[in-house]
């Protein structure tokens, strides 16, 4: 695990392909957490705080500038933690922000009817089908993190949603009992 003892509140990536439950896992998570979570959509961000450089028609999504991304969530994280970083990729966030990461993998044809059901143009959601079936994202995920930290779940069901979150919740438990442990000695 990261040496990331300034922090007072852990830092929570939940990443995967778009239409796996990242929002849907990060809402829940809000409710049921043990400490306060904020929860920060970074797409959302990116669009309030025009953090690109435009968006791509062709493509129907923003050009995210993620040096901005990182910039703007820089104070919030070095205030002392306690965010839920939801977004479709995670390897812009620097390595010592980050406790945990969640990364979120769905049955390629329930996630094209998401999709489907969400409006995507067609190339859209071919080139997320296909990105979920090469498992892009975990391997990114693995590539910026520690092993130890990248943890996939799966996220098909109301059962998957519900014991994810409860995993999560007793990760942060353990991480409030190691900060007591840590500060004592
Ligand atoms: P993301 O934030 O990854 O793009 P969302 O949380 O918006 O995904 O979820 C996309 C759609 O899939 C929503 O309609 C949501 O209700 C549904 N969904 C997400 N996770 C699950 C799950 N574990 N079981 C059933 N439906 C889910």
């Amino acid at each position: 695990m990261q040496e990331n003892a300034s922090r007072s509140l852990p830092v929570i990536v939940i990443t995967g392909t778009p239409g796996t439950g990242k929002t849907t896992h990060a809402q829940l998570l809000v409710q049921q957490s043990p400490i306060p979570l904020q929860h920060i959509n970074v797409n959302e961000l990116v669009k309030e705080k025009m953090l690109h450089d435009g968006f791509d028609e062709e493509w129907q999504t923003y050009v995210v500038d993620e040096d901005k991304v990182v910039d703007e969530l820089e104070p919030l994280v070095s205030a002392g933690g306690g965010q839920i970083l939801d977004w479709h990729t995670c390897d812009a966030f620097p390595e010592r922000w980050i406790d945990l990461v969640v990364v979120l993998q769905c049955n390629h044809t329930q996630l094209w009817d998401r999709l489907e059901a969400r409006g995507y143009p067609l190339k859209k959601i071919q080139e997320n089908n296909e990105a979920e079936i090469m498992n892009v994202v975990l391997e990114e995920a693995r590539e910026a993190y520690a092993e130890e930290i990248v943890v996939p779940l799966q996220s098909e069901s109301t059962e998957d949603l519900e014991s994810n979150v409860s995993r999560i919740v007793q990760w942060i438990e353990a991480w409030q009992k190691n900060q007591v442990l840590d500060s004592g000695s």
